[in-house]
């Protein structure tokens, strides 16, 4: 039998990092995998192919709608082939995931593919096309998530589909329903409303990302409406069914009245769920919440004290950025060092257009703890590069301590966003006041200038070019 000092069951952006951080600490490291290919939930049916999606519908969208604007004249009715698109995206997912393998056989890590299974605490069974058993002095869980469903409502992965289906469709909807006015809705929602097709979303909340700064949500339901998207806030759906190509979906209003959407598409985009069936953790001491996440500790540890947990499968957000910081943070505890992970600090983004981009406080949260804040806000519609683009829409607005002018969140939507929020993350890692941002030279003409501007409007009202 094969001995490591570290096994690690799943091999998504938790799994694979913290794998590899283990070989550069020097530990023997083993990863399981139970699909053909590494790189899980992220890079084979998330955040990679959705994004090869959304930049692909990005680029018809501006030839249709936006070159001719830039003088840009094509002749002939423009297309879209979407089995070539659909075949872009997994030839940019098939080239991802085979750079895991590299970065696996660089760093000498034995790579399993087959079921993990605990069979006691320092024993994993796989389950492949060969049964083995190793022996691992640590283990690490990084078995990710699935996406939720609704009780009332069978996904038949035809039809009624969930965000995997989503990103291989063989047509084009005509109308597509989207339950969940979340970040796959919104994000899968634009790319076929690019691609023509009428979408409907039915969020239950009272408004779409509703776990970002109310200011956001605000905004980019104002866009989504002019882009002719059909949203439905406080709906909760109770009801999908199928008959042929047509799905029914009803929902209860706020007034408890019964709303009944018809398409031929429904997207199931609720949330997704902690993964741990067949991993047999129990065998291992290893116990889960009422919630079906690993219990963990401060140290993501699991109530057995060799065995660590990271990702979606653990309470935190479900993001790739956070699985990945979690290996790292997992494999240099292990190795006796004392890491440190500020989960105020990991961004979140959503990859529609405009984006939309968060970290730190919401204003909602500093009301609720009754901090004392201010507020700069600043349009990008203002700035020379917006206009040069084109692309108007959306703000950046960062709220400082009222009295010590400490950044304590950042919140922006519009292009380019998700690369700009990365400035934010630094300034507030480093603890910067809203003025130490507005002192700084942001080069001219880019969309970063926004953030210097709302830096200035939060520290004394004194933004320059609005
Ligand atoms: P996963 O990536 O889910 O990997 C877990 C792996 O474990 C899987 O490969 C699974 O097969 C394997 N596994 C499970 N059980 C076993 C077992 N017993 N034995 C062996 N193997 C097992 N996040 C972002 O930050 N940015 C984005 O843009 C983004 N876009 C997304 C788009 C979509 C459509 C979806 C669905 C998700 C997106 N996410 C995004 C979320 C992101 O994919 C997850 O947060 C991330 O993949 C979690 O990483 P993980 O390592 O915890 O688990
Ligand atoms: P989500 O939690 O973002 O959104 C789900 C939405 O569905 C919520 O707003 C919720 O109120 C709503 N909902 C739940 N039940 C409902 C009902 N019966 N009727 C109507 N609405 C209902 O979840 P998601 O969009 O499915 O994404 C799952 C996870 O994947 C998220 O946690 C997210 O972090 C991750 N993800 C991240 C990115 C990114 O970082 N860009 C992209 C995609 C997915």
């Amino acid at each position: 039998m094969k001995s490591y000092d570290v096994a690690i069951i799943g091999s998504g952006p938790g799994g694979y990092v913290a794998a590899i951080r283990c070989a550069q600490l020097g530990m023997k490291t083993a990863i399981i995998e139970k699909y053909a290919t590494l790189g899980g939930t992220c890079l084979n049916v998330g955040c990679i192919p959705s994004k090869a999606l959304l930049d692909s519908s990005h680029h018809y969208e501006d030839a249709v709608k936006h070159f001719e604007a830039h003088g840009i004249e094509i002749p002939g009715e423009i297309k879209v082939n979407l089995e070539k698109m659909i075949g872009r995206k997994q030839a940019v997912v098939d080239q991802t995931t085979g750079g895991i393998d590299f970065l696996m056989t660089k760093n000498k890590i034995d790579v399993y593919h087959g079921m993990g299974a605990f069979k006691d605490a320092t024993h994993i069974t796989i389950t492949g096309d060969t049964n083995e058993e190793i022996e691992a002095k640590h283990s690490i869980i990084a078995t990710g998530s699935k996406p939720t469903t609704l009780p009332f409502a069978t996904v038949d992965k035809e039809r009624i589909i969930t965000s995997t289906e989503a990103l291989k469709l063989k047509e084009i909807p005509k109308h597509l329903i989207i339950i969940g006015g979340g970040v796959i809705g919104l994000e899968l929602g634009q790319v076929y409303k690019r691609l023509g097709s009428d979408v409907t979303v039915i969020e239950y909340m009272d408004r779409i990302i509703p776990t970002m700064d109310s200011g956001l949500s605000k905004e980019l339901n104002k866009v989504f409406r002019k882009q002719k998207f059909k949203i439905n806030v406080s709906h909760k759906v109770t009801q999908v069914e199928r008959n042929g190509n047509e799905v029914t979906v009803k929902a209860e209003n706020k007034k408890g009245e019964l709303v009944e959407f018809k398409g031929d598409y429904c997207l199931v985009s609720v949330g997704r769920s902690p993964f741990t069936a067949g991993l047999n953790a129990e065998s291992a001491g290893v116990k889960l919440t009422d919630r079906g996440q690993v219990e963990v500790n401060g140290h993501l540890q699991t109530s057995a004290s060799n065995i660590y947990a990271i990702g979606d499968v653990v309470k935190g957000a479900m993001l790739a950025h956070k699985a990945e910081e979690e290996g790292v943070f997992v494999a240099e505890t292990i190795a006796g060092q004392k890491p440190h992970i500020d989960y105020n600090l990991i961004p979140g983004v959503v990859y529609t257009w405009p984006e939309v981009a968060s970290v730190g406080k919401t204003e909602e949260q500093l009301k609720e703890q009754g901090i004392a804040y201010k507020t700069g806000q600043f349009p990008m519609r203002a700035l020379g590069r917006s206009r040069a683009s084109m692309d108007l829409d959306g703000f950046v607005k960062i709220l400082a301590d009222q009295t010590t002018d400490e950044v304590l969140g950042v919140h922006m939507i519009g292009a380019r966003c998700a690369d700009l929020i990365a400035e934010a993350v630094v300034a507030m890692e480093f603890r910067a006041s809203a003025e130490d941002i507005s002192r700084m030279s942001h080069a001219h003409p880019t969309f970063a200038e926004a953030i210097k501007e709302a830096a200035l409007a939060a520290t004394e009202d004194r933004a320059l070019h609005i």
